[in-house]
């Protein structure tokens, strides 16, 4: 299944009605009773059912009758909600050839009416981490805004506050432009992936630049975790660029020097193989920075003059608070320790195999002009607030009482509805849930760590 955003152009009002009322379904179901999309759709004329059999052709959804009749959105069909959005409000209005596959996310060229080209990262949490969030299953069980579009989504929304504060503090990143659901927008770096550069005409000089990142970052509270030939990009110029923020931790981490360490330690694996540097004789080099070099030539965490909390004005600014950050640290930890050193690493688990083979047969014709009319914008679905606004999925139906009001009301009487006479039915999102979730969820924050 490719991204084949011609489908795009050919889905109505009512289809996109239909998906966005999928995706409601979802902050509290894992798959939503068709009922409850029926209902939250509120067709004028009907017929959501025909609409999501285009749908399901399409493979925007995803049908699951093995409880009861229902459906789940696919990564498509979030992609789709997330696209027709940022096209909506101009930030691009084509999209081209994939860039690049990462371990969690899908990049492709998105292009703007004047011809500008952008990259869009398409966050896929769960590809490779779905283990270690499935292995907080338990700790999960009672949130209702436990799936992969939340994860993907507060991964995108990390990644696009961490790039506007470092740019904003003068760090080489690429620049950050907009950010809806699980899709970040940014400036299109040139160059490639250091792990795809053969020679360079001043390695020492590269090297020296990469080090004085990971320094300066801890300067400025943070380490990369996942600093990389994956994610340093750079340019026929020999220009440097760190990429790729969702899995940045604080210094004040509990783990903090170990990833430090890593990082480094990556850093100097890498020269040392691939440029043949020796960093004995590097002694008494100095990178620029303060820091004292021990005796084979590394930075140490410990003589850092850390600085946490600098960021924390422009990340906020952003809308990426301290207890998002908590909650992602918390749910991909496991994914944290795993030392990683290659962006191809494999997947393997079955319940996301449909989707995996989605994204990654992913291959896009050229610049696909999308043409969306702008009037479908302004759709509302049922009573809630409209889903394609600003600010949609920045806000849990838990923190809209209006909203969870009537979304369980609805959700009571489409279970009921679709399953009368059926025995045994336990949703996973049932009422008794809703109070385990809240009082799970605060002793959760309470225990996590600040950054
Ligand atoms: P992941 O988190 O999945 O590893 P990355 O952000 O590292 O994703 O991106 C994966 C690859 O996509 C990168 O190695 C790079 O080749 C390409 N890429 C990512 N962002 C950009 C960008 N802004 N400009 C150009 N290429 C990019
Ligand atoms: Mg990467």
């Amino acid at each position: 299944m490719k991204l084949d955003v011609n489908v795009l152009r050919y889905l109505s009002k009512d289809d996109f009605r239909v998906l966005t009322a999928v995706e409601m379904g979802m902050r509290n179901h894992e798959i939503v009773p068709c009922e409850l999309i029926d209902r939250i759709a509120r067709l004028k004329h009907g017929g959501t059912y025909k609409v999501l059999k285009n749908l399901l052709k399409h493979k925007l959804v995803h049908h699951d009758s093995s409880k009861y009749d229902g459906f789940r959105l696919t990564y498509l069909g979030y992609d789709f909600l997330a696209i027709k959005t940022l096209v909506n409000r101009g930030i691009f209005s084509g999209v081209g050839r994939q860039l690049g596959v990462g371990k969690e996310s899908d990049i492709f060229e998105v292009v703007k009416e004047d011809g500008t080209v952008l990259a869009m990262k398409l966050h896929r949490l769960g590809r490779v981490s779905f283990r270690a969030v499935k292995s907080k299953r338990d700790y999960l069980r009672h949130r209702s805004n436990y799936n992969w579009l939340y994860l993907s989504r507060l991964a995108a929304l990390k990644e696009f506050a961490f790039m506007k504060a470092l740019e904003e503090h003068g760090f080489s990143v690429p620049q950050a432009v907009d950010c809806n659901r699980h899709c970040v927008i940014m400036s299109l770096v040139p160059g490639y992936p250091l792990v795809q550069v053969k020679e360079l005409q001043n390695p020492d000089v590269v090297f020296e630049t990469i080090i004085g990142a990971v320094i300066r970052l801890a300067e400025h509270g943070l380490i990369h975790c996942d600093f990389n030939e994956f994610n340093i990009m750079i340019d026929d110029d020999e220009k440097v660029t760190m990429i790729d923020f969702p899995q940045m931790v604080s210094v004040s981490h509990p783990n903090a020097q170990m990833y430090f360490d890593r990082d480094v330690e990556c850093i100097y694996k890498f020269f040392a193989k691939r440029f043949n540097m020796s960093f004995e004789e590097n002694e008494n080099n100095s990178d620029g920075s303060e820091v004292e070099i021990d005796e084979i030539g590394r930075p140490q965490f410990s003589e850092i003059n850390k600085n946490s909390g600098f960021l924390d004005k422009e990340l906020a600014a952003s809308g990426f608070t301290r207890k998002d950050q908590a909650e992602l640290e918390k749910l991909i930890e496991g994914d944290l320790e795993k030392h990683s050193d290659s962006d191809d690493e494999g997947t393997g688990d079955d319940e996301d195999e449909e989707d995996e083979a989605d994204i990654n047969n992913t291959n896009v014709k050229q610049l696909e002009s999308l043409h969306l009319a702008k009037e479908d914008d302004n759709h509302q679905v049922g009573e809630e607030p409209d889903p394609q606004d600003e600010g949609e999925g920045e806000t849990e139906s838990e923190d809209d009482p209006e909203l969870e009001k009537s979304l369980s009301k609805q959700r009571r009487k489409a279970i009921q509805a679709a399953h009368r006479g059926k025995k045994n039915f336990a949703s996973r999102n049932t009422y008794k849930d809703k109070g385990g979730k809240s009082s799970q969820s605060s002793k959760v924050h309470k225990q996590l760590s600040g950054w």
